[in-house]
């Protein structure tokens, strides 16, 4: 059994609405429960220009899967959803990324964990703080809370998620 951490995204229509689905939709996976949710963020997209805001929030949850398997299951769960990829960093519907399994190390082709940016983004260690402060990256060998402190004071604007 290992405690994974999943980042959860989604800037089309009923944001927050396809964020819990997804939530849900995790729960019923065989061999994993979601055990903590973060509270819901609505953060500015990072790395691209003119795209509509984010709803974000970061689960853990407990599972006898495999990470490959978890993988697979996160994708499936995207595609149910209607997530249609098109170019990197495009609109979706629902985006669903392992950030941390445990405290194990993969890098394959499909699957890199710790996820590669994750201590870049504010709108990834926003939630995750609230949830794990003292959680220790494997790689960097720092919590959460130190490397949230790391992040510039400026760009990348996350706020507590209010309905509109
Ligand atoms: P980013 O990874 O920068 O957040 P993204 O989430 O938009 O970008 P996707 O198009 O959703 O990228 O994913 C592309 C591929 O990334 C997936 O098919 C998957 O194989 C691979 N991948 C590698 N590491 C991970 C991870 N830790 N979590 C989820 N997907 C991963
Ligand atoms: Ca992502
Ligand atoms: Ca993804």
């Amino acid at each position: 059994m290992e405690s994974a951490y999943i980042g959860i995204g989604s800037n089309i229509g009923r944001k927050i609405d396809h964020c819990k689905r997804a939530i849900s939709l995790m729960g019923r996976l065989e061999g994993c429960s979601v055990r903590v949710q973060s509270p819901f963020y609505r953060t500015e997209p990072v790395g691209v220009e003119g795209q509509d805001t984010y709803v974000n929030g970061v689960v853990r949850v407990d599972t006898d899967l495999s990470a490959g398997t978890l993988l697979n299951c996160l994708l499936e769960i995207e595609a149910d959803m209607g997530r249609v990829r098109r170019k990197k960093w495009d609109a979706r519907v629902i985006d669903l990324d392992i950030l941390l399994f445990g405290s194990r190390i993969i890098k394959k082709p499909d699957l890199i964990v710790p996820h590669p940016l994750m201590h870049l983004r504010r709108f990834v260690l926003t939630p995750l703080l609230q949830i794990a402060p003292d959680l220790i990256h494997p790689v960097l060998r720092k919590s959460m809370q130190e490397l949230a402190g790391l992040l510039p004071g400026d760009g990348q604007a996350v706020e507590t998620y209010e309905r509109s």
